[in-house]
């Protein structure tokens, strides 16, 4: 078809892809959910609490259950088809210098961000392997490589989601599933809001972009993981840090 100079160029049609998004009431997650809702897909999500954006499937559940993490993928499945697009985003953070964390702190945060990851990757997995497609996208954190003081639990629980994620591509990338990391840096959420007035200042100064960056920005990179355009990136750590990882 010809095209004059005012027209967009047209975009191959594509079949709406069951997704699923933990945690896509607030922050990250809700941006993610609401960009693949305007692409066309059937988005659903593994949500604790906290209203959905339109067009959102909510399932409750908790992460740290595997019973939980089953049914919300049953439910899911039955809705919308096989998830062919996971995008384990629920995370937690439980800060405090090594010497005085207990071990509950410790656990809690590797249990939902870790294992709470694994749970939803081996489950969407099932339906990937029969599909022969899949991507499984990873939210991890800058800090995961880079390291941070007080939060030992939560970088480990980061750092984790890489060897994860190669595992995965290790595992199942002959079957047409990829699995990525996303690393995002310092996001305008409410993770980030309860950071105290002059740490959120001293990060922002080591930041070469200079600011911090919005919930769309790593929305934006997550769907270029899924998109087609991607097919041939996994195993790959995707910085969203406007440099502050920079060689980590
Ligand atoms: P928020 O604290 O705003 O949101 C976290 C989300 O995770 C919420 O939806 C929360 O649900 C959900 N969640 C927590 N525990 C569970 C659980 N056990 N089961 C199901 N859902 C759960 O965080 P952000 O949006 O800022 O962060 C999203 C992801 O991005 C996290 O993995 C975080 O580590 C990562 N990240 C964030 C950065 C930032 O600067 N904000 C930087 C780097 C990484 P509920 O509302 O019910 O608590």
């Amino acid at each position: 078809m010809t095209q004059t100079g005012t027209e967009p160029a047209p975009t191959a049609a594509r079949e709406p892809r069951s997704v699923l998004v933990t945690g896509a009431n607030r922050g990250i997650g809700r941006a993610i959910a609401e960009r693949f809702v305007a692409a066309g897909d059937r988005v659903a999500t593994l949500y604790r609490s906290g209203d959905l954006p339109d067009g959102v499937l909510g399932v409750v559940g908790d992460v740290r259950d595997t019973a939980s993490v089953d049914a919300a993928f049953t439910e899911v499945e039955a809705a919308h088809g096989p998830v062919e697009v996971l995008v384990a985003n629920a995370g937690v953070t439980r800060d405090g210098l090594m010497l005085r964390m207990s071990d509950e702190d410790f656990d809690d945060v590797l249990d939902v961000n870790l294992t709470g990851s694994f749970r939803c990757a081996r489950r969407a997995s099932k339906g990937m392997i029969r599909l022969r497609r899949g991507r499984i996208i990873l939210i991890s954190s800058v800090v995961g490589l880079y390291g941070s003081p007080g939060q030992v639990n939560y970088a480990a629980s980061k750092a984790g989601l890489v060897g994860m994620a190669r595992s995965i591509t290790r595992e199942l990338g002959g079957r047409g599933v990829t699995a990525n990391v996303v690393a995002p840096g310092y996001i305008d959420t409410a993770m980030t809001a309860a950071l105290p007035d002059d740490r959120q200042a001293a990060y922002r100064a080591s930041i070469p972009a200079g600011r911090f960056a919005q919930p769309e920005e790593v929305a934006g990179v997550v769907q270029f993981l899924a998109s087609d355009d991607a097919a041939y990136i996994s195993g790959a750590v995707i910085p969203v840090d406007g440099g502050l990882g920079m060689g980590h």
